[in-house]
């Protein structure tokens, strides 16, 4: 008989650690461990607003997997899953006629594009869900504002941004953006007062659900910087030439960005598991369930809080989520008892570029420079986890 296999599908937040863990908890001997990414490296989501905003360059936001994988204890393979079977334990790549056959399986692929059935948004809008998706980001504004400068007509819609959806993720992006445009205007020499920036919410807030003293200090300091907030706006559908909001007014922009919110991976529906948003709520051993060999981490799991709400999908959730998979799998191969997973919420830390944040650390509020440079640790934080020092050194933008 041969040696467990277990395989690990995405090189995420999640799959990332579950890999650094058992490769380094397990020996030669224990198990085979096969990691599928779609590229080369791991992206890191976290940071994917500021390459989008063209604060950052995407080197910075990537590291390459062979950089922290050990090939001795760990086969890399670098694919696209399209699909697999919790049955036959096979999962599916798109360069290969054979399946991978598995005896465990951690599904940490990551999220996809919530749209909520808005007309338009996967065709006309960009998304900030890949090292390559914030690349096309950057470049469309700029190329924008390049054609508004050789225009005749200097069409306001070339130099009017539209980020859609003030969650986490737009109001990070817009902060970013908000460093952004004092120099690309001057690079393209269009006056500052010309572009308009907006950012466009359902909620009857901003950030919806987050704390209100927070909230008031992230808005006023956006807007003090240009940015125009539109609340209680559904976006109704995204078209080629801007968004249509409900009530039928249209905001013409060629450049959107839909930030209105993510899903679990499509794959966990078509391979048949009952799923909440793309989501699968998992057991205390992050199983789905009916199945003891497969597990499912980070933004595509479900776990209710003391409340019985979700919690939010997050990194946080998804690193302390593969930490204690690579040691529960150590445990189930040496024949011993897995242990419960329980979630332990440190804080939550948003940028409003690279000056500014706000959060809660603990049950302390936080905001402006000391709050950035909090969350600024947080990101050095992950390097120090999968690469130590050498890659913070490497990586870390001071
Ligand atoms: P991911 O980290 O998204 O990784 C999924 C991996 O799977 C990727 O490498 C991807 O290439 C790969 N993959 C996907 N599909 C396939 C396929 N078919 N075949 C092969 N490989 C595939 N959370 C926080 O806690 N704190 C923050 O400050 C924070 N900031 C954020 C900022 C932004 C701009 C965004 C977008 C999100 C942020 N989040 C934050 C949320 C956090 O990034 C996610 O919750 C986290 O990345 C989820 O981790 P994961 O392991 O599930 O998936
Ligand atoms: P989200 O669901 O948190 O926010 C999406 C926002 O879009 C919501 O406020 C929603 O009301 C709004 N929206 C939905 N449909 C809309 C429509 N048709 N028109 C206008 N607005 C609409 O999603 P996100 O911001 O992409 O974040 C995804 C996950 O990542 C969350 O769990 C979040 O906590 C996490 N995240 C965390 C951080 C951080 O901790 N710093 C940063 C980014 C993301």
């Amino acid at each position: 008989m041969g040696l467990p296999k277990i395989v690990v599908l995405g090189a995420g937040y999640g799959g990332l650690m579950t890999v650094l863990g058992l490769q380094k908890q397990l020996n030669h001997q224990e198990a085979e461990i096969t990691l599928v990414n779609l590229n080369p490296y791991h992206y890191v989501t976290t940071k994917l607003h500021e390459p989008a905003a063209g604060t950052l360059d995407p080197d910075y936001a990537r590291v390459s997997i062979d950089s922290l994988i050990n090939r001795d204890k760990v086969r890399f393979v670098q694919d696209k899953v399209t699909g697999f079977d919790p049955e036959k334990k096979q999962v599916h790549l798109e360069g290969s006629e054979e399946p991978l056959s598995y005896d465990y399986l951690v599904f940490g692929l990551g999220a996809e594009t919530e749209t909520f059935g808005t007309k338009g948004v996967l065709e006309n809008a960009l998304l900030i869900n890949s090292l390559n998706s914030v690349r096309m980001i950057r470049e469309r504004i700029e190329y924008n504002f390049s054609r508004y400068q050789m225009s005749e007509e200097k069409s306001d819609e070339l130099i009017t941004i539209v980020v859609g959806g003030a969650g986490f993720t737009g109001i990070e992006f817009v902060g970013e953006l908000v460093d952004r445009l004092p120099k690309l205007c001057r690079q393209f020499d269009i006056p500052r007062e010309k572009v308009r920036l907006v950012n466009i919410e359902a909620a009857p807030t901003v950030l919806p659900g987050f704390d209100k003293d927070l909230v008031d200090y992230a808005v006023k300091y956006l807007e003090d910087r240009g940015v125009e907030f539109r609340i209680s706006t559904p976006i109704e559908a995204v078209t080629p030439d801007g968004v249509v909001l409900k009530g039928g007014e249209e905001l013409k922009s060629a450049n959107v960005v839909w930030t209105c919110g993510v899903r679990g991976n499509s794959l966990l529906e078509k391979a048949g598991l009952e799923t909440m948003r793309g989501r699968v709520k998992v057991d205390e051993f992050l199983r789905a369930p009916g199945y003891e060999d497969l597990f499912i981490i980070g933004d595509n799991s479900l776990i209710l809080n003391d409340q019985e709400r979700p919690y939010p999908p997050t990194a946080q959730m998804a690193m302390q989520q593969g930490e204690a998979l690579a040691k529960n799998l150590t445990a189930i191969l040496r024949g011993g008892s897995p242990t419960s997973f329980r979630f332990q919420l440190k804080g939550t830390v948003a940028s409003l570029g690279k000056g500014s944040a706000i959060g809660i650390v603990g049950n302390r509020k936080v905001f402006g420079t000391q709050a950035s440079l909090i969350k600024r640790l947080i990101d050095w934080r992950w390097y120090y986890m999968v690469g130590g020092l050498p890659l913070v050194f490497k990586k870390a933008k001071f």
